[in-house]
């Protein structure tokens, strides 16, 4: 739909810093090159994969796999055939099932092992084998505490559990909620929720198919896989290849290799992704962007970077596990989707704004295809937000043959007098349904404000009704 007035460029570099321009913004690539714009989105994702409480010992060794989601990172792991069998995994989340399904697939040295450990040694939860409504909670009363966000979780996992016999889709429902419920948390209970909570919360809300929970257990039935709650306190290399690494439940174990499966690094700031620096770092002072709590991506309003004084105003936006700081559930397509939505609305509402009426009563005319209102069938009308809304609650009106619909298409022709739309379903209603509109005059306004400002599907309707009229008026009213 947008392949009429949008395109596309995809340049193959790495952006290593961004500016802000008289009129938009430039972006520096890491070739000397810059590309300039009117908006910039952030859209890097967090790919880094966070291994800071690894021992020394063992983060410098050459078998341990720090990003196991680095192109080819674990095919070393795979063809390794002279080490110790057994690898160790880090981590036992959603990372964690990949690489056990990767590691011990058709053709794996068949001596292959794995142990898994965490900080609680749990496996994430299944899903379920049908699809479940979820059942979203209303939250108004649950409080703005972790204390007392806590107790009314549990109140709703308990009720949905006693009435639908299943916990996940309570689970479910609260994905609808987290990020209202995370936003009325103080900072000190947001910045400790990763250690505090995040576990429990991961384990449930991110879940394995039951298909990858069917393969674990096969393995884990043949002693192939092992979890415990422990973490690595010590690594040292083996004669032959590989590592003795020691746990903190005192048990030592020889592994051909150790994957790190911990997840991405949350805090943007130790990173050391070149963009993301060079956003955080000052210039005359100021930085166009600021750490968000505990540094889980930037301070935003809406998606639009706060700079280190706190405004909103360079032409810089980010979305997904840029946001997390502030949303918390922000990585899975479905958020990010709807993020990108928005954001594509905000962004074009600032650099191409929406017809509106201003303070003084001026209308300023405005025509981008994304940002306009729609009517109920989603399809885009070109008109100030407010008329829409009058014009789609007077058109409903009508389809339901109630009445009040002719005076909320009148209200929205006056609001907006260029909102072409508006004057033709006048004239269609004086025209066929007998309403006390002057039929001329209201096809007059809807021909000259379609010319001024409607797009192609205005522009037919318009002419439909037109022509519909004046064939009417040519033949005479109908008996
Ligand atoms: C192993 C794994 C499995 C996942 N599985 C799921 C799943 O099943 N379902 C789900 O909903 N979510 C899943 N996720 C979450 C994941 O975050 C989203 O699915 C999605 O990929 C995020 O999209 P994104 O565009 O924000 O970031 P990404 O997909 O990470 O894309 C970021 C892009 O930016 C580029 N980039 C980064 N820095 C620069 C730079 N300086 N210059 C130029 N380009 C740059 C990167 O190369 C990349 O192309 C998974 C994540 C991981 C790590």
């Amino acid at each position: 739909m947008a392949a009429a007035t949008a395109s596309l460029r995809h340049v193959r570099s790495c952006a290593v810093g961004v500016r802000r321009a008289s009129d938009g913004a430039s972006v520096q690539l890491h070739d000397g090159h810059e590309l300039t714009a009117d908006a910039v989105v952030v859209a890097t994702g967090l790919r880094a994969a966070g291994h800071a409480r690894a021992p020394p010992a063992l983060a410098r060794s050459p078998f341990f796999v720090a990003d196991p989601w680095a192109p080819g990172a674990l095919d070393v792991v795979r063809r390794d055939a002279a080490g110790p069998g057994d690898v160790l995994l880090v981590g036992t989340g959603l990372t964690m099932v990949d690489v056990v399904l990767s590691l011990t697939r058709p053709g794996a040295r068949p001596d292959r092992r794995v142990l898994a450990v965490s900080r609680t040694g749990e496996l994430p939860a299944t899903h379920a084998d049908e699809l479940q409504l979820a059942a979203i909670p209303d939250v108004g009363d649950w409080g703005d505490t972790l204390a007392s966000l806590r107790e009314s979780v549990a109140e709703h996992v308990a009720r949905v559990r006693a009435a639908g016999g299943d916990w996940r889709p309570a689970l479910d429902g609260l994905r609808f909620r987290a990020s209202e419920l995370w936003q009325r948390l103080s900072e000190e209970d947001r910045a400790s929720f990763p250690a505090s909570d995040a576990g429990d919360w991961n384990r449930v809300r991110h879940r394995m198919p039951p298909s990858s929970a069917a393969v674990l257990r096969s393995l884990k039935g043949v002693d192939r896989l092992r979890q415990r709650a422990a973490s690595v306190v010590e690594a040292s290399p083996l004669g032959e290849g590989g590592l003795r690494v020691t746990l903190s439940d005192g048990s030592a174990h020889d592994v051909g290799w150790v994957v790190n499966c911990t997840g991405p690094a949350l805090d943007v700031r130790l990173l050391g992704h070149p963009l993301i620096d060079d956003l955080l770092s000052a210039r005359g002072g100021v930085s166009l962007a600021q750490a968000a709590t505990a540094g889980m991506g930037f301070r935003t309003r809406d998606g639009r970077l706060l700079d280190s004084t706190g405004r909103a105003d360079a032409p810089v936006w980010t979305l997904g596990a840029l946001r997390r700081g502030e949303l918390w559930e922000t990585t899975a397509v479905p958020e990010i989707r709807s993020q990108a939505l928005a954001l594509a609305v905000g962004v074009l509402d600032s650099i191409a704004p929406l017809p509106r009426r201003l303070e003084d009563g001026r209308l300023v005319s405005g025509h981008h295809p994304v940002a306009r209102p729609r009517d109920p069938l989603g399809l885009p009308l070109s008109a100030t937000a407010e008329a829409a809304s009058r014009y789609n609650a007077g058109s409903e009106k009508v389809m339901r043959l109630q009445s009040g619909g002719e005076d909320l298409l009148r209200e929205a022709a006056a609001l907006d007098p260029d909102f072409a739309l508006a004057h033709a379903a006048l004239a269609m209603l004086g025209h066929e349904a007998g309403a006390s509109t002057d039929v001329a005059a209201s096809l007059q306004a809807a021909r000259r404000a379609v010319l001024k400002r409607g797009d192609e599907r205005e522009r037919s309707l318009v002419d439909v009704i037109g022509r519909r009229v004046d064939e009417r008026a040519t033949r005479g009213p109908r008996r």
